[in-house]
């Protein structure tokens, strides 16, 4: 595995000052920061003081991020591959979309923390201390006081990108999505590399699962075995499921050259809609969209509005910040509706999947998938699904 170290470790026992005090310095803080030196540069304004804290010492390749490249962020040069094609399918069944204007995109989490980290470690006005835990967050009578491994920081506002406590979630209403990659080298190894395949559902599980491949040239790809299965306590080991997959598919001599597994919480989290010195952001504060477990873009969104709030406290002096907009509420309600649905018939599910692709086109879904959605887009998808198990979703019975 890549290690990508830090920039220096600083080592001080006083009490210091910033502007801004980021608690996480994963995707969402990485990518306030970014954002933070991308629009002063732009409007040319002088950059708050930073200090970003986080338990890691060492970065690592640990995800690959991939979603629809639609609108600017501070990362596009780092993005790997690219495809304009993608389906679903079950069997011999398979959906095909295509976009020619936006690609689903790869941007392997290495690279964007290298970025990250070199930005940090050049600019003076950021300062990163890896290795600390925070395990106080106090308002006092002039600022936040945050606190890690007995030190102490002081600034005028903090951003917490803290995940949530996976154990205080409820997936009364939602499933969680446990899933185990590989990133696989094999000499022609003969999947079409002109599409990505998103879902290919696999028969007899009690809740759906599918494989998601992305060939990444014609020597290499990435394949996860994904589950949306409805509690976390029993998790079966899908890497045995994802090997004999690939014994299946007759490859010959192959390689792992990496491997990646999470487990994401497909379900509404707590709305952290708030003003304040104190402001949750990232996976933490709801910005994952819970039907599907994407974060990439919605995070630039939220980071980018983020920023241009920071920078407008910095410029007034008043750092009561106002937690961003991520999508709009109605979106929210449809995935709490599909995801009720979802629970209720997992038999159903790869079906439903399957009839959602074919009803709608390649920029009608990457709209949706990106919280975008224009109300026909909306519309060919709620038209897709059928209407009884979702109306009986609706009702609160
Ligand atoms: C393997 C994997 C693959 C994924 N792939 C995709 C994808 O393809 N597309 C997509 O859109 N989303 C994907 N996601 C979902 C989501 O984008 C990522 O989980 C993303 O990293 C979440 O960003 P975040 O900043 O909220 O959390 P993180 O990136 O996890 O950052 C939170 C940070 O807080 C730090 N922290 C924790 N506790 C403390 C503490 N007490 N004090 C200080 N810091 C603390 C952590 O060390 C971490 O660095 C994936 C997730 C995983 C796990």
């Amino acid at each position: 595995m890549t290690q990508l170290s830090g920039p220096e470790l600083i080592q001080a026992d006083t009490l210091d000052d910033y502007d801004l005090i980021i608690i996480g310095a994963g995707l969402t803080g990485l990518s306030l920061v970014c954002w933070l030196l991308q629009l002063t540069k732009e409007a040319q304004v002088e950059l708050p003081r930073v200090c970003l804290l986080e338990p890691r010492l060492f970065y690592g390749n640990d995800r690959t991020w991939c979603f629809w490249d639609r609108d600017p962020h501070p990362f596009r040069d780092l993005i790997s591959h690219r495809w304009f094609r993608w389906r679903v399918s079950q069997g011999n069944q398979s959906i095909f979309q295509t976009d020619k204007s936006v690609a689903y995109a790869m941007l392997p989490a290495d690279a964007l923390y290298h970025h990250a980290l070199a930005k940090i470690d050049s600019t003076p006005a950021f300062d990163l201390y890896l290795g600390f835990t925070v395990s106080g967050i106090e308002h006092t009578n002039n600022g936040m006081m945050v606190s890690a491994n007995e030190r102490h920081w002081r600034a005028k506002a903090v951003i917490d990108t803290r995940p949530p406590d996976a154990n205080q979630l409820d997936s009364g209403v939602g499933v969680w999505q446990i899933f185990s990659g590989l990133e696989i080298a094999c000499p022609k190894h003969g999947f079409d590399t002109s599409t990505a395949t998103l879902m290919d559902f696999q028969t007899g599980y009690p809740y759906p699962c599918f494989v998601y491949l992305l060939p990444l040239d014609e020597d290499h790809f990435l394949v996860e075995w994904t589950a949306f299965q409805p509690g976390k306590n029993v998790v079966p080991d899908y890497r045995i499921d994802l090997e004999s997959w690939l014994e299946r598919q007759n490859l010959g001599h192959y390689e792992v050259t990496r491997a990646e597994s999470g487990m994401l919480p497909m379900m509404p989290l707590p709305g952290y809609n708030s003003s304040g010195q104190l402001i949750r952001a990232g996976v933490g504060a709801g910005w994952m969209r819970a039907a599907t477990g994407y974060h990439f873009v919605s995070c630039q969104r939220g980071c980018e509005t983020l920023a241009r709030h920071i920078l407008t406290a910095h410029a007034s002096g008043n750092w009561m910040l106002q937690s961003p907009t991520i999508r709009a509420r109605w979106l929210d309600w449809m995935d709490s509706v599909f995801l009720r649905a979802l629970k209720r018939h997992p038999d159903q599910a790869p079906q439903w999947f399957l009839d959602l692709f074919a009803a709608t086109t390649g920029g009608q879904m990457s709209r949706f998938m990106n919280d975008q959605p224009r109300w026909h887009d909306a519309w060919a998808v709620a038209n897709a699904l059928p209407p009884r198990p979702f109306i009986r979703a609706v009702l609160p019975w």
